[in-house]
C-alpha cells in the first residue's frame, strides 16, 4: 500500500522535470541563435566596410597616378613624391607602388617593395585583372591587397605604362581575428550560461504548479479545508490556484451536505424503527388481549407506512439526481392538472376548515410536461399549504402564461415562514419546526422533491413568505409549450 503514493509522486514529477528541461533548452536555443545572428551580422558588416575602404584607397591611388601620367608625364618629382615618399611617411597601412614601362621594366618603385612582396608573383597574379583588387601574401606572411592597371601616358597618349599597387591589410586582418576570438568567447560563455539561467527560470516558474500538485496530493475527504497559499504567484498561476481553491470549497460543501444528509437519514429512519421496536417489546412483556395486540399492530403499521414513504421519497430524490433519469413529456392541459389536484385535496381542506380555490386558468394553457411528476410537485405544495394554514384560511391554485415560461402559483394565508429559515426550506430534511412537522407527517423532503422535479424539467421553484400572513410558491417551466 505504502509504495502507491510514492509511485504516483515520481510519475508526476518526471514530466515536470522534462518540462523545465525543455523550456530551458528552448530558451538556450533561442538565445544562442540570437547571439550568433547578431555577432555574425556585425562581423559581416565590419568585414565589408574594411574591404570597401581598402578598395576605395586603391581606386583613389590609381586615379591620382592615372591623372598624373596622362596630364604631366614629365613631372618626375611629383611622381616620385607619390610613389616613393608618401608611403614611407605612413606608419600604418603601408602601401607599395610600382610603375613599369611597356616592356615590363620598372621605372619607379616604392622603397622596400621587393623586400615585402615577391614581385614576379605580383606581376603574374595581377596580369589582365583590373576590375578589383586581389589578396596576396607577402614575403613575411603579411596579407596584402594588390591591383594593377595599364595607364595611358601623355595627352594625346604616346604609349602606356603599368601601375601596380599593393596595400598591407594586416591591421584589418588582426582586427577581424580579434573579433572572431571575441565571437567564439561569447558563444562559449552564453552556451554555458543560457541553459543554466534558463533552467533556473523554468524551475522557478514551475514551482507554484508543483506546490499546487503537492496540495492536491495531500487532500483527502478528511482535510478538504486545506487551501493553496497563492501569495506571490504570478497572476495566471494565482488564478489557477484560486480556481482550485474554489473547487475545494465546492467539494467541501458537497461533502458536508452529504454527511449531514446521511446523518439526517439515519435519524429519520431510526425514530419509526425504534417506535415499532419499543411497542413490540412492551406488548411482549406480558400476555395481552386481542384488542391490545391489534392496537400495537395498527400503530406499527402506521410507523411502517411512514417509513416506507420516507424510503420512497429518498429513492425518488436519488433517481431524480441521476443523470440518466429521463422526463416523459406529454402535452398537458394545466387547467385540468390543477383541477385534479384541487379535487383530490378538497375534502381534506374542508375537514381542516380551509377554502381551496382554483383561479380561472386562461384557456387553453398547455405545456410539454411529465404529468405524474408535475402532479406530485403541485400536490406537495398544496399539502404543505393545508398543513400550515389555520382553519378559516384560503389556499389558492393559479396558472399563467409568462413570456418564456409556464407559471404555476400555490399560495396560502397560513402561518408563513421566518425570513431566516426561508433560504433553507428547499434543503432535504429541513423543517422550520421539527416537532410540529412530525405531527403533521412531514418528512422534510417535500420541497426538495418539488425542486428536483422542476430541475428535471429545466424549470425553477421559488418561495416567498411573510410570517403570520402566508406563503407563495411559484413554479416555472420554460417554454416547450403547445397551444
Ligand atoms: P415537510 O415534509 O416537513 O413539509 P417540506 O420540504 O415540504 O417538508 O417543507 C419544509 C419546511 O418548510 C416545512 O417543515 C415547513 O416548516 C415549511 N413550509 C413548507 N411549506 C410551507 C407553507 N406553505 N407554509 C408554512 N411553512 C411551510
Amino acid at each position: 500500500m505504502s509504495s502507491k503514493p510514492n509511485r504516483s509522486a515520481s510519475a508526476t514529477r518526471r514530466p515536470r522535470r522534462t518540462l523545465a528541461f525543455r523550456l530551458s533548452a528552448a530558451y538556450s536555443l533561442a538565445g544562442l541563435m540570437l547571439v550568433i545572428l547578431a555577432t555574425a551580422s556585425l562581423y559581416i558588416v565590419l568585414r565589408t566596410e574594411l574591404d570597401r575602404s581598402t578598395e576605395l584607397f586603391l581606386a583613389d591611388k590609381l586615379h591620382v597616378l592615372r591623372t598624373m601620367l596622362r596630364e604631366r608625364p614629365d613631372d618626375e618629382d611629383a611622381l616620385r613624391e607619390e610613389i616613393e615618399l608618401e608611403s614611407a611617411a605612413r606608419r600604418y597601412q603601408q602601401f607599395y607602388i610600382r610603375l613599369l614601362d611597356e616592356q615590363g621594366v620598372p621605372i619607379m618603385t616604392t622603397p622596400g617593395m621587393a623586400e615585402q612582396l615577391d614581385l614576379a608573383q605580383l606581376a603574374s597574379q595581377t596580369q589582365g585583372r583590373f576590375e578589383s583588387s586581389m589578396a596576396m601574401t607577402g614575403r613575411h606572411g603579411r596579407p596584402f591587397r594588390v591591383t594593377s592597371e595599364t595607364v595611358a601616358v601623355g595627352t594625346p597618349p604616346t604609349h602606356s605604362d603599368t601601375v601596380q599597387i599593393a596595400i598591407d591589410v594586416s591591421q584589418e586582418e588582426a582586427l577581424l581575428v580579434r573579433y572572431r576570438l571575441w565571437f567564439w568567447g561569447i558563444l562559449l560563455v552564453t552556451s554555458v550560461l543560457f541553459p543554466l539561467v534558463g533552467y533556473r527560470i523554468a524551475r522557478h516558474g514551475i514551482r507554484p504548479v508543483e506546490e499546487i500538485a503537492a496540495t492536491a496530493r495531500r487532500i483527502t475527504s478528511t482535510n478538504l479545508r486545506e487551501r493553496i497559499e497563492s501569495e506571490g504567484y504570478p497572476s495566471e498561476l494565482a488564478a489557477l490556484a484560486g480556481t482550485f481553491n474554489e473547487m475545494l470549497g465546492r467539494l467541501e460543501e458537497s461533502f458536508e451536505r452529504v454527511s449531514r444528509f446521511s446523518a439526517d437519514i439515519a435519524h429519520d429512519l431510526r425514530t419509526p424503527v425504534n417506535n415499532i421496536r419499543g411497542e413490540a417489546e412492551v406488548a411482549l412483556a406480558r400476555p395481552r388481549t386481542a384488542g391490545e395486540y391489534r392496537d400495537v399492530l395498527e400503530s406499527s403499521l402506521e410507523e411502517a407506512v411512514r417509513l416506507s414513504e420516507l424510503i420512497g421519497d429518498l429513492l425518488f430524490l436519488a433517481r431524480a439526481e441521476s443523470p440518466l433519469t429521463e422526463v416523459h413529456r406529454e402535452d398537458v392541459n394545466i387547467g385540468e392538472l390543477l383541477t385534479t389536484v384541487r379535487d383530490y385535496y378538497e375534502a381534506s381542506a374542508n375537514d381542516a376548515g380551509i377554502l381551496l380555490v382554483l383561479n380561472d386558468v386562461a384557456e387553453p394553457l398547455n405545456a410539454e410536461l411529465d404529468r405524474s411528476l408535475m402532479l406530485r410537485a403541485v400536490s406537495n405544495l398544496v399539502s404543505n399549504s393545508i398543513a400550515h394554514t389555520p382553519p378559516g384560511g384560503i389556499v389558492t391554485l393559479a396558472a399563467s402564461d409568462e413570456d418564456a415560461a409556464m407559471r404555476i402559483d400555490v399560495s396560502d394565508t397560513g402561518v408563513g415562514i421566518p425570513a431566516d429559515a426561508l433560504p433553507r426550506v428547499f434543503d432535504r430534511f429541513f423543517r422550520v419546526d421539527p416537532s410540529r412537522s412530525k405531527a403533521s407527517g412531514g418528512t422534510g423532503l417535500g420541497l426538495a422533491i418539488v425542486q428536483s422535479i422542476l430541475a428535471l424539467h429545466g424549470g425553477s421553484a421559488e418561495i416567498t413568505s411573510q410570517l403570520g400572513r402566508g406563503s407563495r410558491v411559484t413554479l416555472r417551466v420554460p417554454a416547450l409549450r403547445t397551444r
